[in-house]
Protein backbone atom coordinates (compact mmCIF):
# COMPACT_ATOMS: atom_id res chain seq x y z
CA UNK A 1 0.00 0.00 0.00
CA UNK A 2 1.36 3.51 -0.79
CA UNK A 3 2.13 5.27 2.17
CA UNK A 4 -0.34 8.53 2.47
CA UNK A 5 1.58 12.14 2.21
CA UNK A 6 -0.90 14.19 0.64
CA UNK A 7 -4.94 14.55 1.29
CA UNK A 8 -7.20 16.68 -0.81
CA UNK A 9 -10.25 17.94 0.81
CA UNK A 10 -13.66 19.08 -1.00
CA UNK A 11 -16.94 19.76 -0.18
CA UNK A 12 -19.94 19.09 -2.34
CA UNK A 13 -23.64 18.97 -3.10
CA UNK A 14 -25.71 20.88 -0.87
CA UNK A 15 -23.86 23.13 1.94
CA UNK A 16 -24.81 22.34 5.54
CA UNK A 17 -23.37 24.81 8.36
CA UNK A 18 -20.41 22.65 9.91
CA UNK A 19 -18.72 22.05 6.87
CA UNK A 20 -16.13 24.80 8.07
CA UNK A 21 -15.24 22.87 11.33
CA UNK A 22 -15.29 19.79 9.28
CA UNK A 23 -12.63 21.24 6.72
CA UNK A 24 -10.46 22.75 9.53
CA UNK A 25 -10.30 19.63 11.64
CA UNK A 26 -9.09 17.05 8.30
CA UNK A 27 -6.79 20.21 7.65
CA UNK A 28 -5.32 20.28 10.97
CA UNK A 29 -5.28 16.51 11.78
CA UNK A 30 -3.47 16.05 9.00
CA UNK A 31 -1.02 18.47 9.46
CA UNK A 32 -0.94 17.02 13.37
CA UNK A 33 0.38 13.97 11.53
CA UNK A 34 2.81 15.11 9.25
CA UNK A 35 0.51 15.32 6.18
CA UNK A 36 0.65 17.99 3.60
CA UNK A 37 -3.20 19.02 2.50
CA UNK A 38 -4.78 20.90 -0.49
CA UNK A 39 -7.92 22.19 -0.84
CA UNK A 40 -9.87 21.30 -3.76
CA UNK A 41 -12.59 24.17 -4.29
CA UNK A 42 -16.27 23.37 -5.90
CA UNK A 43 -16.40 19.60 -4.96
CA UNK A 44 -16.20 17.43 -7.70
CA UNK A 45 -15.87 20.63 -10.36
CA UNK A 46 -12.49 21.80 -8.79
CA UNK A 47 -11.04 18.92 -9.36
CA UNK A 48 -11.69 18.57 -12.99
CA UNK A 49 -11.38 22.23 -13.71
CA UNK A 50 -7.85 21.74 -11.42
CA UNK A 51 -8.99 24.52 -8.74
CA UNK A 52 -6.72 23.17 -6.32
CA UNK A 53 -4.58 25.60 -3.56
CA UNK A 54 -2.05 24.41 -0.89
CA UNK A 55 -3.81 24.45 2.37
CA UNK A 56 -1.77 25.72 6.04
CA UNK A 57 -2.85 25.24 9.41
CA UNK A 58 -4.02 29.36 8.76
CA UNK A 59 -6.05 28.75 6.22
CA UNK A 60 -8.67 27.32 8.60
CA UNK A 61 -8.31 30.03 10.81
CA UNK A 62 -11.01 31.90 11.89
CA UNK A 63 -13.60 29.35 10.48
CA UNK A 64 -15.40 27.20 12.88
CA UNK A 65 -18.50 29.95 13.35
CA UNK A 66 -19.06 29.91 9.64
CA UNK A 67 -21.68 28.70 7.80
CA UNK A 68 -21.50 27.27 4.56
CA UNK A 69 -18.12 26.30 3.19
CA UNK A 70 -15.02 27.94 2.45
CA UNK A 71 -14.02 25.85 -0.54
CA UNK A 72 -17.43 26.17 -2.12
CA UNK A 73 -19.80 23.59 -3.13
CA UNK A 74 -21.14 22.57 -6.53
CA UNK A 75 -23.17 20.16 -8.46
CA UNK A 76 -21.03 18.83 -11.14
CA UNK A 77 -22.65 16.37 -14.02
CA UNK A 78 -19.65 16.09 -15.61
CA UNK A 79 -18.49 13.37 -12.47
CA UNK A 80 -21.10 11.16 -13.29
CA UNK A 81 -19.26 10.62 -16.89
CA UNK A 82 -16.30 8.65 -17.01
CA UNK A 83 -13.95 11.30 -19.19
CA UNK A 84 -14.80 13.89 -16.46
CA UNK A 85 -13.50 11.63 -13.30
CA UNK A 86 -10.34 10.83 -15.71
CA UNK A 87 -9.85 14.47 -15.56
CA UNK A 88 -10.58 14.90 -12.01
CA UNK A 89 -8.24 11.44 -11.30
CA UNK A 90 -5.00 13.58 -13.74
CA UNK A 91 -5.33 16.63 -11.91
CA UNK A 92 -5.33 15.04 -9.01
CA UNK A 93 -2.33 13.32 -9.48
CA UNK A 94 -0.49 16.39 -11.02
CA UNK A 95 -1.17 18.23 -7.67
CA UNK A 96 0.26 15.26 -5.85
CA UNK A 97 -2.64 14.23 -4.16
CA UNK A 98 -3.07 10.29 -2.72
CA UNK A 99 -5.76 10.35 -0.60
CA UNK A 100 -9.33 12.59 -0.89
CA UNK A 101 -11.72 13.55 2.19
CA UNK A 102 -14.99 14.01 0.58
CA UNK A 103 -17.12 16.29 2.85
CA UNK A 104 -21.15 15.89 1.55
CA UNK A 105 -24.24 13.97 1.10
CA UNK A 106 -25.63 10.66 -0.66
CA UNK A 107 -24.77 12.03 -4.15
CA UNK A 108 -21.09 12.97 -3.08
CA UNK A 109 -20.70 9.69 -1.47
CA UNK A 110 -21.85 8.14 -4.34
CA UNK A 111 -19.50 9.90 -6.72
CA UNK A 112 -16.75 8.93 -4.14
CA UNK A 113 -17.66 5.08 -4.50
CA UNK A 114 -17.21 4.96 -7.86
CA UNK A 115 -14.06 7.38 -8.16
CA UNK A 116 -12.50 5.18 -5.25
CA UNK A 117 -13.50 1.77 -7.39
CA UNK A 118 -12.39 3.38 -10.78
CA UNK A 119 -8.87 4.29 -10.06
CA UNK A 120 -7.60 2.24 -6.11
CA UNK A 121 -7.68 5.50 -4.94
CA UNK A 122 -7.89 5.96 -1.10
CA UNK A 123 -11.59 8.10 0.14
CA UNK A 124 -13.01 8.91 3.07
CA UNK A 125 -16.26 10.68 3.32
CA UNK A 126 -17.69 12.79 5.90
CA UNK A 127 -21.46 12.93 6.11
CA UNK A 128 -22.62 16.44 5.38
CA UNK A 129 -25.95 17.72 4.75
CA UNK A 130 -28.90 19.09 6.53
CA UNK A 131 -31.29 15.94 5.55
CA UNK A 132 -29.61 13.46 7.98
CA UNK A 133 -30.80 10.66 5.19
CA UNK A 134 -27.72 9.34 5.39
CA UNK A 135 -27.49 5.86 7.11
CA UNK A 136 -24.93 4.30 9.45
CA UNK A 137 -24.75 7.41 11.68
CA UNK A 138 -27.19 8.99 14.45
CA UNK A 139 -26.35 12.72 12.85
CA UNK A 140 -25.01 14.20 9.55
CA UNK A 141 -23.33 17.26 9.74
CA UNK A 142 -25.48 20.46 9.92
CA UNK A 143 -28.86 18.25 11.00
CA UNK A 144 -29.04 19.94 14.20
CA UNK A 145 -28.55 23.81 13.05
CA UNK A 146 -31.37 23.26 10.67
CA UNK A 147 -33.34 22.15 13.39
CA UNK A 148 -32.50 24.86 15.44
CA UNK A 149 -33.60 27.11 12.40
CA UNK A 150 -36.61 25.44 11.50
CA UNK A 151 -37.39 25.88 15.50
CA UNK A 152 -37.06 29.00 15.66
CA UNK A 153 -38.97 29.93 12.25
CA UNK A 154 -41.67 27.79 13.48
CA UNK A 155 -42.57 29.70 17.23
CA UNK A 156 -42.63 32.73 15.10
CA UNK A 157 -45.14 31.20 13.36
CA UNK A 158 -47.39 29.90 15.85
CA UNK A 159 -47.77 33.43 17.67
CA UNK A 160 -49.74 34.15 14.59
CA UNK A 161 -51.20 31.24 13.35
CA UNK A 162 -52.62 31.41 16.99
CA UNK A 163 -54.00 35.15 16.90
CA UNK A 164 -55.95 34.31 13.80
CA UNK A 165 -56.50 30.75 14.46
CA UNK A 166 -55.36 29.24 11.21
CA UNK A 167 -53.77 26.00 10.43
CA UNK A 168 -50.22 26.06 8.42
CA UNK A 169 -48.33 24.51 6.42
CA UNK A 170 -44.95 24.55 7.14
CA UNK A 171 -42.48 23.28 4.10
CA UNK A 172 -38.95 22.00 5.40
CA UNK A 173 -36.24 20.69 3.48
CA UNK A 174 -35.86 16.93 3.82
CA UNK A 175 -35.26 15.09 0.20
CA UNK A 176 -36.42 12.35 0.14
CA UNK A 177 -36.09 11.89 4.73
CA UNK A 178 -39.05 13.15 7.12
CA UNK A 179 -36.61 13.94 9.82
CA UNK A 180 -36.20 17.40 9.64
CA UNK A 181 -39.97 17.69 9.80
CA UNK A 182 -40.64 14.86 12.49
CA UNK A 183 -37.58 16.35 14.59
CA UNK A 184 -38.97 19.99 14.25
CA UNK A 185 -42.85 19.25 15.36
CA UNK A 186 -41.47 17.58 18.26
CA UNK A 187 -39.31 20.76 18.95
CA UNK A 188 -41.90 23.26 18.64
CA UNK A 189 -44.86 21.35 19.63
CA UNK A 190 -46.50 21.15 16.35
CA UNK A 191 -49.55 19.30 15.52
CA UNK A 192 -48.47 16.64 12.75
CA UNK A 193 -45.40 15.97 11.01
CA UNK A 194 -46.01 15.12 7.53
CA UNK A 195 -43.39 12.91 5.94
CA UNK A 196 -42.27 10.40 2.63
CA UNK A 197 -42.04 7.57 5.16
CA UNK A 198 -45.78 7.41 5.78
CA UNK A 199 -47.07 8.29 2.88
CA UNK A 200 -47.51 4.86 1.73
CA UNK A 201 -49.43 3.58 4.79
CA UNK A 202 -51.43 6.56 5.60
CA UNK A 203 -53.75 9.48 4.62
CA UNK A 204 -51.79 11.71 6.86
CA UNK A 205 -53.96 14.84 6.25
CA UNK A 206 -57.19 13.22 6.42
CA UNK A 207 -56.07 11.55 9.59
CA UNK A 208 -54.94 15.30 10.59
CA UNK A 209 -58.22 16.92 10.26
CA UNK A 210 -60.20 13.34 11.57
CA UNK A 211 -57.98 13.06 14.79
CA UNK A 212 -59.45 16.82 15.43
CA UNK A 213 -57.89 19.65 14.29
CA UNK A 214 -60.76 22.38 15.67
CA UNK A 215 -62.43 19.84 18.27
CA UNK A 216 -60.00 21.24 20.97
CA UNK A 217 -57.35 23.72 19.32
CA UNK A 218 -58.21 26.58 17.08
CA UNK A 219 -54.93 26.32 15.16
CA UNK A 220 -52.48 24.23 14.16
CA UNK A 221 -49.15 23.70 12.80
CA UNK A 222 -47.78 20.91 10.05
CA UNK A 223 -44.55 20.28 9.21
CA UNK A 224 -44.13 18.92 5.92
CA UNK A 225 -41.34 17.31 4.34
CA UNK A 226 -41.13 18.70 0.90
CA UNK A 227 -41.03 15.96 -1.42
CA UNK A 228 -43.32 15.04 -4.34
CA UNK A 229 -45.13 12.31 -2.25
CA UNK A 230 -45.90 14.68 0.20
CA UNK A 231 -48.01 17.55 -2.24
CA UNK A 232 -45.66 19.66 -0.29
CA UNK A 233 -47.24 22.46 1.65
CA UNK A 234 -48.69 24.05 -1.38
CA UNK A 235 -49.87 21.08 -2.25
CA UNK A 236 -51.37 20.18 0.88
CA UNK A 237 -53.10 23.66 1.11
CA UNK A 238 -54.65 23.30 -2.22
CA UNK A 239 -56.21 20.12 -1.35
CA UNK A 240 -57.30 21.58 2.67
CA UNK A 241 -59.72 24.21 -0.03
CA UNK A 242 -60.72 21.72 -1.94
CA UNK A 243 -61.69 19.15 0.66
CA UNK A 244 -62.00 21.16 3.69
CA UNK A 245 -62.89 24.44 2.97
CA UNK A 246 -64.18 25.25 6.63
CA UNK A 247 -60.54 25.79 7.30
CA UNK A 248 -58.17 28.67 6.94
CA UNK A 249 -55.17 26.97 6.03
CA UNK A 250 -51.73 29.34 5.10
CA UNK A 251 -48.37 28.27 3.63
CA UNK A 252 -44.97 29.22 4.48
CA UNK A 253 -42.01 27.89 2.85
CA UNK A 254 -38.58 27.99 5.19
CA UNK A 255 -36.18 27.03 1.90
CA UNK A 256 -32.50 28.46 1.85
CA UNK A 257 -32.57 29.49 5.30
CA UNK A 258 -32.81 26.41 6.62
CA UNK A 259 -29.25 26.04 5.00
CA UNK A 260 -27.52 29.31 6.49
CA UNK A 261 -26.09 30.24 9.91
CA UNK A 262 -23.63 29.75 12.40
CA UNK A 263 -23.00 25.71 13.01
CA UNK A 264 -24.60 25.05 16.78
CA UNK A 265 -22.01 23.95 19.12
CA UNK A 266 -23.35 20.28 18.48
CA UNK A 267 -22.73 20.53 14.81
CA UNK A 268 -19.58 21.86 15.44
CA UNK A 269 -17.86 19.46 17.84
CA UNK A 270 -19.47 16.62 15.25
CA UNK A 271 -17.79 18.01 12.47
CA UNK A 272 -14.60 18.06 14.62
CA UNK A 273 -14.69 14.83 15.81
CA UNK A 274 -15.61 13.24 12.49
CA UNK A 275 -12.99 15.31 10.13
CA UNK A 276 -10.39 14.26 12.96
CA UNK A 277 -11.61 10.52 12.51
CA UNK A 278 -11.15 10.99 8.45
CA UNK A 279 -7.60 10.99 8.45
CA UNK A 280 -7.11 8.45 11.34
CA UNK A 281 -9.27 6.08 8.86
CA UNK A 282 -6.73 7.31 6.26
CA UNK A 283 -3.48 6.37 8.21
CA UNK A 284 -5.23 3.32 9.39
CA UNK A 285 -5.62 1.99 6.06
CA UNK A 286 -9.60 2.19 5.43
CA UNK A 287 -10.88 2.53 2.19
CA UNK A 288 -14.47 3.68 0.96
CA UNK A 289 -16.07 4.35 4.49
CA UNK A 290 -17.82 7.29 5.88
CA UNK A 291 -17.01 8.21 8.92
CA UNK A 292 -20.24 8.70 11.64
CA UNK A 293 -21.30 8.70 14.76
CA UNK A 294 -23.51 6.01 16.63
CA UNK A 295 -24.30 6.20 20.74
CA UNK A 296 -21.44 8.79 21.01
CA UNK A 297 -18.65 6.62 19.17
CA UNK A 298 -16.90 7.21 15.97
CA UNK A 299 -17.63 4.43 13.62
CA UNK A 300 -16.78 3.82 10.31
CA UNK A 301 -19.62 3.28 7.88
CA UNK A 302 -19.20 1.29 4.44
CA UNK A 303 -20.08 3.65 1.47
CA UNK A 304 -22.60 1.03 0.03
CA UNK A 305 -24.07 1.27 3.82
CA UNK A 306 -24.37 4.74 4.32
CA UNK A 307 -26.05 5.51 0.71
CA UNK A 308 -28.46 2.67 1.67
CA UNK A 309 -31.25 4.11 3.09
CA UNK A 310 -32.00 1.61 5.17
CA UNK A 311 -32.26 4.56 8.72
CA UNK A 312 -35.38 4.47 9.58
CA UNK A 313 -36.94 6.90 11.70
CA UNK A 314 -38.46 5.92 14.80
CA UNK A 315 -42.18 5.47 15.30
CA UNK A 316 -42.17 6.09 18.96
CA UNK A 317 -41.23 9.63 17.64
CA UNK A 318 -44.12 9.86 15.41
CA UNK A 319 -46.26 8.72 17.61
CA UNK A 320 -44.85 11.07 20.32
CA UNK A 321 -46.03 13.92 17.40
CA UNK A 322 -49.24 12.66 17.82
CA UNK A 323 -49.61 11.82 21.76
CA UNK A 324 -47.98 15.29 22.83
CA UNK A 325 -50.59 17.25 20.28
CA UNK A 326 -53.46 16.27 21.78
P1 LIG B 1 -27.36 16.94 -0.58
O1 LIG B 1 -27.80 15.72 0.21
O2 LIG B 1 -27.20 18.11 0.28
O3 LIG B 1 -28.18 17.20 -1.81
P2 LIG B 1 -25.44 15.51 -2.19
O4 LIG B 1 -24.02 15.21 -1.95
O5 LIG B 1 -26.40 14.36 -2.16
O6 LIG B 1 -25.85 16.62 -1.13
P3 LIG B 1 -25.76 15.76 -5.06
O7 LIG B 1 -25.96 16.97 -5.92
O8 LIG B 1 -26.75 14.67 -5.15
O9 LIG B 1 -25.60 16.30 -3.57
O10 LIG B 1 -24.31 15.14 -5.41
C1 LIG B 1 -23.16 15.95 -5.41
C2 LIG B 1 -22.28 15.61 -6.56
O11 LIG B 1 -21.82 14.26 -6.45
C3 LIG B 1 -22.95 15.67 -7.93
O12 LIG B 1 -23.08 16.98 -8.42
C4 LIG B 1 -21.98 14.83 -8.77
O13 LIG B 1 -20.84 15.57 -9.10
C5 LIG B 1 -21.58 13.75 -7.75
N1 LIG B 1 -22.37 12.53 -7.99
C6 LIG B 1 -23.64 12.28 -7.61
N2 LIG B 1 -24.08 11.09 -8.09
C7 LIG B 1 -23.04 10.57 -8.79
C8 LIG B 1 -22.84 9.37 -9.54
N3 LIG B 1 -23.80 8.44 -9.67
N4 LIG B 1 -21.63 9.19 -10.14
C9 LIG B 1 -20.64 10.10 -10.03
N5 LIG B 1 -20.79 11.26 -9.35
C10 LIG B 1 -21.95 11.49 -8.74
Amino acid sequence: MEKIKCIGVLTSGGDAPGMNAAIRAVTRTAIYNGLSVKGIMRGYRGLINNEIVEFHSDSVSNIIQKGGTILRTARCPEFTASEGRKTAYDNMRRAGIDAVVAIGGDGTITGARIFAEEYNIPIVALPGTIDNDLSGTDSTIGFDTALNTIMECVDKIRDTATSHERLFFVEVMGHTAGYLALNGALATGAEAAIIPEMETEDDQLKTLIDNGFRKSKNSAIVLVAENPKTGGAMGLAERVKREYPQYDARVTILGHLQRGGSPSAFDRILASRLGSAAITALQEGQRNVMTGIRNGEIVYVPFSQAISHTKKLSQDMTDLVRILSI
